[in-house]
């Protein structure tokens, strides 16, 4: 009996994992038929200067409302897209999305520069650059409209394809962004040889600093030390009026968080940017 207890637990993880296991697959097996049928958008969340709320631009973020599952989350189906090929079909459908949503905005008289989330396996495509600049000149869109996000890791050694995917881009006039800074382990000593123009800090290191000393003193540190070496800095994940105070005194460039505003719908975005422009600028304090 007692044996039979102590298998409890492996039994049921393995059951657990089984299902993980056979809902990707079934992720895989629908993520073809979903991009044809329209179940994927994207949503996009704008970002602001820290100094003054000005809107400067919007990240685009994929979702999928599948048809019997229901939304499902990006931080679920893209590690499984990863796996597969079908990373770069959806890129090039975000790619794709985005760019005539900027074209769309412009028409509409607004320039709303857009980033874009890059996954590792899609950078790391011989192809890549090459793919993206020819979206850009294909709409005869400017290189500053568009900023790629992409995470720190081992795939951006010195030498590797994506490496040299980012310097050619750097050099066209993109913005690269390195996204969820502080979340893994963070190495700054290969970061600072990457031709990148602003880090991203990510939300887990936000989260505490209205709280906690140790919390703040670890992003202003990341922050001054990002600053010496000349890139911008961007605060993810703001969700409280004190983590602005704070970050404020520290001054970080440029903040995006629930507090100022969610993901929503390309007209909301649009209504954010046209709000601003008729707004005077409000007086610092
Ligand atoms: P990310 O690029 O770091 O995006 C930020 C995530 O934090 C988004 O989640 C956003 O909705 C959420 N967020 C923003 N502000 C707040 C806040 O104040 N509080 C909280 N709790 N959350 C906030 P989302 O949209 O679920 O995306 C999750 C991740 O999925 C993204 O993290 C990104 O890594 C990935 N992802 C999303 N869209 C794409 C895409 O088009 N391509 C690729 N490769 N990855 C994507
Ligand atoms: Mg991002
Ligand atoms: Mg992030
Ligand atoms: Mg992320």
């Amino acid at each position: 009996h007692g044996a039979f207890d102590a298998r409890q637990p492996f039994c049921w993880y393995s059951a657990q994992r089984d299902e993980k296991m056979h809902r990707a697959y079934r992720l895989a097996s629908d993520a073809e038929r979903g991009l044809q049928n329209g179940d994927f958008h994207l949503d996009y969340q704008p970002r602001f200067t820290l100094d003054g709320r000005r809107p400067v631009s919007a990240e685009a973020l994929i979702r999928w409302n599948h048809p019997t599952l229901g939304p499902i989350s990006p931080g679920e189906f893209i590690p499984v897209f990863e796996r597969t090929a079908l990373i770069d079909e959806v890129t090039n459908w975000v790619l794709d999305t985005a760019l005539d949503q900027v074209r769309a905005w412009r028409a509409q008289g607004q320039d709303i520069p857009v980033s874009i989330n890059l996954s590792s396996s899609y950078l790391s495509n011989a192809s890549a650059w090459h793919d993206i600049r020819s979206k850009l000149e294909h709409r005869a869109l400017p290189f500053s409209m568009i900023e790629l996000e992409i995470t720190e890791g081992e795939w951006l050694r010195p030498g590797s394809a994506a490496i040299g995917h980012i310097a050619a881009m750097a050099q066209a006039g993109i913005t690269v962004a390195i996204d969820d800074f502080g979340s893994g382990y963070s190495n700054f000593s290969y970061l600072s040889d990457l031709p990148i123009h602003t880090v991203k800090l990510d939300k887990s290191l936000i989260d505490g600093i209205a709280s906690s000393s140790r919390a703040r003193a670890k992003v202003s540190a990341i922050h001054h030390l990002a600053h010496e070496l000349g890139y911008l800095t961007v605060a993810e994940g703001v969700e409280h009026q004190a983590q602005v105070d704070v970050l404020a005194a520290m001054g970080i460039d440029e903040v995006q968080g629930y507090l100022l505003a969610r993901p929503m719908a390309p007209a909301a975005v649009m209504q954010v940017f046209e709000q601003a422009a008729i707004t005077p600028r409000p007086v610092r304090v």
